[in-house]
């Protein structure tokens, strides 16, 4: 592409003046040519240079941008620092300290050294470069002006090299009007920056705008440069939502993967905090950003974006820097086994935070979680007394005086603080919302069929086999099916007694006998009616019975839930919050819809304007 435009160029000047030689071009119109296709911007300068510090291993990198680097850059390292006696050859097209044998030159190219941002940045920029050499005594100096070197003199430094860049691109009108404010090119750097600061915890980065200092990052002891640090992350990001953000790891078909992903309740609509790298190199790629999602489902609403930076380490052979100019993306081999991979670190790590959420069931209260539905009957029958404990009925059929605000379990594990905090106030509005007022000033409003269809979700992925209570049908249901129909039932029928329901496959109807007790009122027409739309035929359905196991739980638990329109007791709602909280993820139905809204005092106060 590079030489195509120098082509163009070249017949260009051809034309009009037919005296000038093809290949007599001037060198500084190459360089400058050549600096359009690397050099774009200062955000590209900042780069190059930073790239430099760290191949001289640098364990400590300050950055400097005055009005967004358009007026200086100015990159200073502690690295290894250069020769003297190569210090006016660096500027040299093509000159490299890094490329020693022809093997090689393949190798590093893709690295992206070619030894051509030095003598492009100083085409276009009046530079100057301190530095001092590791086994040398002194330091050396050399100042650029208009293209052209100074001599190479003696200067103080201690240790590494510092490069300072001005007035950037101040030659090259054309490039010049193409930049942006101050703000825009100052982000620039900081997009370019964020993931050096990321990717290298084994370094300690300083950036200053305009003489003002923004981050201090200090290097992590005994960190690992290509890893990704909590500590890092919490310094940089200075946000709230770090500390919750888990830990990803996977090792498996010829993928590594590590790095954080936020937790499932920090969601958010923005996409924001999202890093992805391949073999450290910072890329964008759908797909696996489409995985990562695929990761977080059912934990997360639909359409709605978490944070993560993940770090993928594949064999170079099965990848293809080489697709993008910047190198920003990447052709992988077989992309679907990488997807494959992430959708699995992911998941791995968002059910991790289950684990423990699944031993802390031990604090649930008193009431034994298959006592109680939620209200499905709201008539005092014979199934209510099945439905609901003897210990929240009492004998007059008054509810307990419940003891909710003493509910703090002895050992809050890594539970948000919030959710065992005691609350002081919980009552029903529009018979579709529960809504709480804890002590620690948060409001919680949950979805009450969405929080029941988690609740149901969560007990039958989680049933060991015949565990959830059933109860036998005095008069069985028996619902029409067609003949293709009837076949699926039959071999799902071992699924379906997993989770307690029994049924028979008779000549033109299935007989149900045996159901759990959540849902002796559900429309088992209706119910499996859906389960059999689920696959694409119906045939296809036992066949992919573990992929749409999930699937199949998720419309049982809507069918089997408390609908939004159902009056609750207070005794209902304190125990659906109860088991609520202590579900693997309580912060969405099953279909990915928000379960909870917390809200906090001082939001609402903010929202009234109310600041005391
Ligand atoms: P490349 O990085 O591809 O080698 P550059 O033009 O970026 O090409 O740099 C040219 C050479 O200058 C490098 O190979 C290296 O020897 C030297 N150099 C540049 N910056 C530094 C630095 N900060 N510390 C030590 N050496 C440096
Ligand atoms: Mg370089």
């Amino acid at each position: 592409m590079h030489f195509n435009r120098l082509n163009q160029i070249c017949v260009r000047i051809f034309c009009m003046n037919t005296t000038v030689v093809l290949n007599k071009l001037p060198q500084e119109l190459v360089n400058q040519i050549a600096a359009g296709e690397v050099i774009e911007r200062p955000a590209s300068v900042v780069k190059e240079l930073v790239d430099n510090s760290i191949d001289a291993k640098a364990s400590e990198i300050r950055v400097k941008v005055v009005n967004g680097g358009m007026d200086l850059i100015e990159v200073s390292d502690n690295g290894e620092g250069i020769p003297r006696a190569n210090i006016s050859e660096i500027f040299t097209a093509h000159t490299t300290s890094k490329i020693s044998s022809f093997e090689d030159l393949n190798n590093l190219l893709t690295m992206g050294f070619r030894g051509e941002a030095l003598s492009t940045i100083l085409s276009v920029s009046n530079i100057r470069l301190i530095s001092k050499y590791s086994d040398e005594e002194v330091g050396s100096q050399l100042v650029t002006k208009d293209g052209k070197q100074g001599t190479v003199k003696s200067s103080a430094r201690e240790s590494g090299t510092a490069i300072t860049v001005e007035n950037l691109f101040e030659n090259v009108p054309a490039r010049r009007k193409f930049l942006k404010s101050e703000q825009t090119e100052y982000k620039r750097v900081l997009e370019i920056l964020f993931p050096y600061f990321l990717i290298y915890p084994n370094i300690h980065f300083i950036l200053e705008r305009n003489s003002k200092e923004i981050f201090d990052l200090r290097s992590i002891s005994n960190a690992k440069p290509n890893t990704i640090e909590k500590e890092r992350l919490e310094s940089l990001l200075k946000e709230d939502f770090v500390k919750r953000m888990l830990k990803v790891f996977y090792d498996g078909s010829g993928t590594k993967i590590s790095g954080y992903v936020g937790h499932p309740s920090d969601h958010q609509k923005r996409a924001n905090h999202q890093y992805i790298f391949v073999n450290a190199r910072p890329i964008k790629d759908n797909g696996i950003a489409r995985a990562v999602y695929q990761g977080f489902e059912r934990y997360i609403p639909h359409g709605q974006r978490v944070p993560y930076i993940l770090l993928l380490n594949i064999n170079p052979e099965l990848i293809d820097v080489n697709v993008h100019p910047r190198k920003e993306e990447v052709r992988f081999l077989n992309p679907y086994r990488v997807y494959s991979a992430v959708q699995e670190a992911v998941k791995k790590a968002v059910e991790g935070v289950t684990s423990y959420r699944v031993e802390s069931r031990e604090y649930t209260p008193s009431t034994s979680s298959r006592d109680i539905s939620f209200g499905q009957n709201r008539n005092s029958s014979v199934k209510d007394s099945l439905l609901f404990s003897k210990e929240v009925l009492d004998s007059s059929g008054e509810y307990v005086k419940e003891r909710e605000s003493s509910f703090v379990p002895s050992n809050p594990f890594e539970f948000e603080k919030s959710e065992f905090v005691s609350f002081r106030k919980i009552f029903q509005i529009f018979n579709k919302y529960i809504v709480i007022e804890f002590e620690d000033e948060t409001l919680w409003i949950i979805d009450q069929h969405a929080a029941a269809e988690r609740i149901t979700f969560e007990k039958l992925k989680n049933a060991k086999k015949n565990e959830l209570e059933s109860q036998n049908l005095l008069v069985p249901i028996q619902i029409e099916m067609s003949k293709v129909q009837l076949t699926e039932m039959e071999e799902l029928k071992k699924f379906f007694e997993e989770v307690s329901i029994k049924y028979d496959v008779l000549k033109d109807h299935i007989s149900i006998t045996t159901v759990p007790v959540e849902f002796v009122n559900t429309d088992f027409k209706k119910f499996l009616d859906e389960i059999l739309s689920l696959g694409e035929d119906v045939s296809s359905i036992s066949k992919e019975l573990t992929r749409l196991k999930e699937d199949i739980y998720a419309t049982m638990s809507c069918h089997s839930s408390v609908r939004s329109g159902q009056a609750l007791h207070r005794q209902e709602m304190v125990d659906m919050y109860k088991r609520l909280i202590v579900c693997e993820n309580p912060y969405s139905c099953p279909h990915g819809r928000p379960a909870v809204w917390k809200l906090k005092l001082s939001e609402i106060d903010m929202n009234f304007e109310r600041t005391y």
